[in-house]
C-alpha cells in the first residue's frame, strides 16, 4: 500500500450514547482523525499538491507555502515529506502547542502571526510572501482553491452516501475554509436533493473552536457560497468543550474541539427532526492535538 492511500475512506461510526438522547434519530460521524496526518485536511492537501504537480507548478526546487490554523499545515508537512518538498506554514501564534510541535517534528518551517488577526493575519502574511517570491514557492491558497472543496466532492461525499446506503438525511459540519462543507454537501445533494446541508459556526468572533471560522467577522473563503446552506447552526465554545469531554468519556472518541462543536450542533439539530432521520457529521481531528488546552479540567492544567 502507498502511504498516500492512508488518506480518505475513513470509518463512519454511530454515536450510540449521544443518539440515545434523541427519539428515533441517529447521529453518525466520519473518523477523520484516521487520515495519514491525523485530520480531515489531508484530503484537500493531497488533492491540491497532486494538482500542483500535475500542472507543473509544484516541481523540484519549490517550497510549499500556505496559511493554516494548523491542520492543513500538518497535512502539507507530512505530504511534503512523502513527495520531497520543503514546507513553510503561516499560522496564528495562538494555535495549540501540539500543532506547532508536530509541524516542527515533521520538518516544516513555521511563521507565527498575530493571534489578534487570527486566520486572516496568517492568510495575508502567506499571500504577501508567496507573491513577493513566486519563483521560490508553490502556494496552494487553500481558501481560494476549488480543488479544496472538490476533494470532498470526490471523496467524503461519496463515502458518506455509500456508508449510509443512501439513508443520510442531514449533513452538518463546521467551516474553516468551508471545503469540507461545500464539497461534501454538494455531492450529497446531487445524489438526493432532499438531503439538508447545515453549516456550523462559532457563535462569536472570539471563540475557542480552533480550525473553524466565524464567517461574518473574517475574510470569506473564495469558494464559500453563503446562499448554499439550507440552514445555519451556532455553537458556543463552552458547549463545544463540554461535548468534546463527553465524547471522550462516553463514546470512547478522544477528538478535538471542532468535533465536539459538530456533535453538539448535530444533537441540537437532531432534537428538531422526525424519527428516521440520519444525521452525519465530521470528527475532524484527534484530542491529542489539544492536550495542552485547559478545558479538559485536569488537575495538572
Ligand atoms: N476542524 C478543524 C480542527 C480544522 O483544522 C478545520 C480546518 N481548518 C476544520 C474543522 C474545517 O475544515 P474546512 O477547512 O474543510 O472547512
Amino acid at each position: 500500500m502507498n502511504v498516500l492511500d492512508l488518506i480518505g475512506n475513513t470509518p463512519l461510526v454511530e454515536l450510540k450514547k449521544t443518539s440515545s438522547e434523541l427519539e428515533g434519530v441517529s447521529i453518525w460521524a466520519k473518523a477523520e482523525f484516521r487520515n495519514l496526518s491525523g485530520s480531515v485536511k489531508d484530503r484537500a492537501a493531497k488533492a491540491m499538491l497532486t494538482e500542483g504537480i500535475e500542472k507543473g507548478l509544484l516541481r523540484p526546487g519549490k517550497t510549499i507555502i500556505d496559511s493554516s490554523s494548523g491542520n492543513t499545515g500538518i497535512a502539507y508537512a507530512v505530504l511534503g515529506a512523502v513527495l520531497g518538498y520543503p514546507v513553510r506554514i503561516y499560522l496564528p501564534a495562538n494555535a495549540s502547542r501540539e500543532r506547532k510541535t508536530i509541524l516542527a517534528c515533521c520538518g516544516a518551517a513555521v511563521v507565527e502571526t498575530s493571534p489578534l488577526e487570527s486566520s486572516d493575519g496568517a492568510y495575508l502574511a502567506a499571500k504577501a510572501e508567496a507573491n513577493a517570491h513566486p519563483e521560490k514557492y508553490f502556494w496552494p491558497n487553500q481558501y481560494n482553491n476549488d480543488v479544496n472543496w472538490k476533494a470532498h466532492y470526490h471523496s467524503t461525499g461519496v463515502e458518506i452516501w455509500e456508508q449510509t446506503a443512501g439513508k443520510v438525511t442531514h449533513f452538518i459540519t463546521g467551516m474553516g475554509t468551508s471545503g469540507t462543507f461545500m464539497g461534501t454537501a454538494r455531492r450529497l445533494k446531487e445524489y438526493n436533493p432532499k438531503i439538508q446541508a447545515v453549516a456550523v459556526q462559532p457563535d462569536s468572533p472570539f471563540h475557542g473552536i480552533e480550525g473553524t471560522k466565524h464567517m461574518a467577522s473574517t475574510i470569506k473563503p473564495g469558494f464559500y457560497d453563503e446562499t448554499f446552506p439550507d440552514r445555519f447552526a451556532e455553537v458556543n465554545t463552552e458547549a463545544a468543550y463540554a461535548r468534546t469531554i463527553r465524547l471522550a468519556r462516553e463514546e470512547g472518541l478522544f477528538v478535538g474541539i471542532s468535533s465536539g462543536a459538530n456533535v453538539q450542533a448535530a444533537l441540537d439539530l437532531g432534537r428538531t427532526l422526525p424519527p428516521g432521520s440520519l444525521v452525519v457529521t465530521m470528527l475532524c481531528d484527534s484530542g491529542f492535538r489539544y492536550l495542552s488546552d485547559g478545558f479538559w479540567g485536569l488537575t495538572n492544567d
